[in-house]
């Protein structure tokens, strides 16, 4: 999923471009503080674009 630089949506597989609005879904941290907050993202980040947010939000 992190293979290359860009962010995809994990639903559509879209491209998310630097500056667009994105959903992350994240897990709450079992560790403390945010120092290692990259690594955390990068693990258990799930990203979605804003079109398949609002079709999920529509659909429940
Ligand atoms: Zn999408």
């Amino acid at each position: 999923m992190f293979k290359s630089k860009h962010t995809h949506c994990v639903v559509c597989k879209k491209i998310i471009q630097p500056g667009e609005n994105t959903f992350v879904n994240l897990k709450n941290p079992k560790r403390k503080g945010i120092t290692e907050i990259k690594a955390y993202l990068r693990l258990e980040a799930r990203f979605y674009c804003t079109d398949c947010i609002k079709v999920s939000l529509r659909n429940k």
